[in-house]
């Protein structure tokens, strides 16, 4: 499961002034889509309407199958997790921050099932481990250590789909090609879709789709891209 469709997907954040103007995207279950695109051209928008902060105002948007409008909010967020560009920590401990929203479910339950589970891997990828610092307060951390949490509180409800909004871009480098790596193992199975200012970062996308002005404008691989441009 996870085969998510855009079809005829028009939206205005203002009845003016339409921001997607047909978006039709076929992305197979457990596959790793890149869209890529110059800044405004409605990558996040595109996010945000499939996690429905935001209904669309023409087309449709279905997984499995199923209009998302059909779906209830608690299941459809139930399977899709996101990672916003602009995640913000609360000044508690890292475990309060992946435990956040998830009631009943203490940091040393989430450290429990944390371990257990496929995000293993990525949170003890906490430099010095996150088991040593689960209780270490958030707004401590460093921009790469805080994206990892963010990530991670994404990544604990273990979601069949996966939306990362340039979930790396803010940080230097090196620690963007660090996180870049432990993703790459996690996206594998689930589908993900991969939000991304430079080509450069997706190169391990099954298919880069090229959104400008609100419209695909092309779509290939890494290297069919390249050749064309
Ligand atoms: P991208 O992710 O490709 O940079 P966005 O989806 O963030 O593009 O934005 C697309 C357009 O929608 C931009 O012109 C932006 O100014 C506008 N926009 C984004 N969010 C809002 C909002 N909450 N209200 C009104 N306009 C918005
Ligand atoms: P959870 O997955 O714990 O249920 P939410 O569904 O409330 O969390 O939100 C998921 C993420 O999306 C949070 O990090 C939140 O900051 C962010 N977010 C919430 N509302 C908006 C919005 N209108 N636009 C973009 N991002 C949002």
């Amino acid at each position: 499961s996870g085969h998510v469709r855009f079809e005829a997907v028009h939206f205005g954040y203002d009845p003016d002034r339409e921001i997607l103007k047909g978006v039709d995207l076929d992305i197979p279950a457990g596959a790793t889509v890149a869209v890529v695109g110059p800044s405004g051209a409605g990558k996040s928008t595109l996010a945000r309407l499939m996690y429905r902060f935001y209904d669309v105002t023409g087309g449709r948007i279905t997984i499995d199958g199923q209009d998302i409008r059909d779906v209830t909010q608690s299941s459809l967020r139930g399977s899709i997790g996101i990672v916003p560009q602009d995640t913000v920590l609360f000044n508690d401990t890292i475990g309060y921050n992946i435990a956040y929203g998830r009631e009943g479910t203490t940091p040393d339950e989430i450290a429990v099932a944390a371990r257990g589970a496929a995000i293993a891997g990525f949170i003890q990828s906490l430099p010095n481990g996150f088991e040593t610092r689960v209780g270490e307060r958030g707004l401590k951390l460093s921009g790469g250590e805080k994206q990892r949490v963010a990530i991670a509180r994404t990544l604990v409800k273990n979601p069949p789909i996966l939306i990362l909004d340039e979930a790396t871009s803010a940080l230097d480098s090196r620690t963007e090609a660090d996180i870049q790596a432990t993703l790459e193992a996690i996206e594998h199975g689930r589908t993900t879709i991969v939000i991304a200012h430079r080509l450069s970062t997706v190169v391990h996308a099954d298919r880069i789709i090229v959104l400008e002005a609100g419209r695909v404008a092309e779509q290939g691989t890494h290297a069919q891209l390249l050749r064309k441009n």
